[in-house]
């Protein structure tokens, strides 16, 4: 259908070198996409980019630190530069300190909220010029069940993606007039390398997520695909400032 066709569009990946990242670029370039992976592991990168070339579409890796403005701004340029424009954005790079509250350190709660939020912020700001260039643009970020849930071992993860969602719903407001939409997605429970130690060092994790999916399963980076395509593309033109769960129904279950 063309409405879902992103031939002739450029796109960025933060952390799309693997897991989620990378199961929305593929989604990305399946549809017609260019795509620019940034992230810091270039040997992830390199065998996401053969993934995404055998879908027959353009791919390209951009280091990235999103602990860094100037990389962030960097990544965001260089994107532009290698699809000739910038039409969508995936802030989706993300990590966590598995803590409680009173033992965190400052230190931590500033790694996470400057990978998980700060980073989507500025790759956003620099994305703005590119994307009013283009005509408009999409800006997709990854937030989380924590989005709207709490955790006693996720004060400075769930901040940040609480704190993603009134973000993109703030831009989305701002940057309407520039035909430019602003959505999250907030996921439940992957099977990633984010995940793996968590399932892997709590004890009963596994069974507690399947007990509370609908769906009765983790998710996978391929679940990703779809709801990447719809709000990158013109079928989700008048749909701004959302944050849709794709989650098996983790979040409408008591
Ligand atoms: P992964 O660990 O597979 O992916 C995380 C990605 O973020 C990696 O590509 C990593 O790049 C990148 N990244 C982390 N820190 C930095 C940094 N400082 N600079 C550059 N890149 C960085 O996990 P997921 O795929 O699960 O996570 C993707 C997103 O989904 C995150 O935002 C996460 O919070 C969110 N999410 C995941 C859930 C899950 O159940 N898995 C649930 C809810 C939300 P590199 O490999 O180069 O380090």
């Amino acid at each position: 259908m063309s409405a879902f066709d992103l031939s002739g569009r450029g796109a960025l990946v933060t952390g799309g070198n693997g897991g989620i990242g990378l199961g929305i670029a593929k989604g990305l370039a399946a549809a017609g996409a260019a795509v620019v992976l940034a992230a810091r592991n270039q040997k992830k990168a390199q065998s996401a980019l053969l993934e995404l070339r055998a879908l027959g579409g353009k791919a390209d890796f951009v280091a990235f630190d999103a602990l860094k403005e100037a990389s962030c701004r960097q990544a965001v340029d260089r994107a532009a530069e290698r699809c000739g424009r910038l039409d969508i954005l995936v802030n989706n790079a993300g990590t966590t300190v598995r803590k409680p509250p009173q033992d965190l350190t400052a230190a931590e709660w500033h790694q996470v909220m400057d990978t998980n939020l700060t980073s989507a912020f500025v790759c956003s700001q620099a994305a703005y010029p590119h994307m009013v260039a283009a005509g408009g643009g999409k800006i997709i970020n990854i937030g989380s069940m924590m989005s709207i849930f709490a955790s006693a071992y996720a004060v400075a993860y769930a901040a940040s993606k609480g704190g993603i969602v009134q973000m993109a719903r703030s831009m989305a407001v701002a940057w309407a007039k520039d035909n430019i939409q602003v959505n999250c997605i907030l996921p439940g429970w992957i099977d990633t390398d984010l995940t793996r130690s968590a399932r892997e060092q709590v004890p009963g994790l596994n069974e507690r997520v399947l007990a509370r999916t609908p769906a009765q399963r983790w998710g996978s980076p391929d679940d990703f695909a779809g709801i990447a395509v719809f709000l990158a593309s013109a079928a989700s033109d008048f749909i701004t400032g959302t944050a849709i769960p794709v989650d098996g129904g983790y979040s409408v279950q008591t």
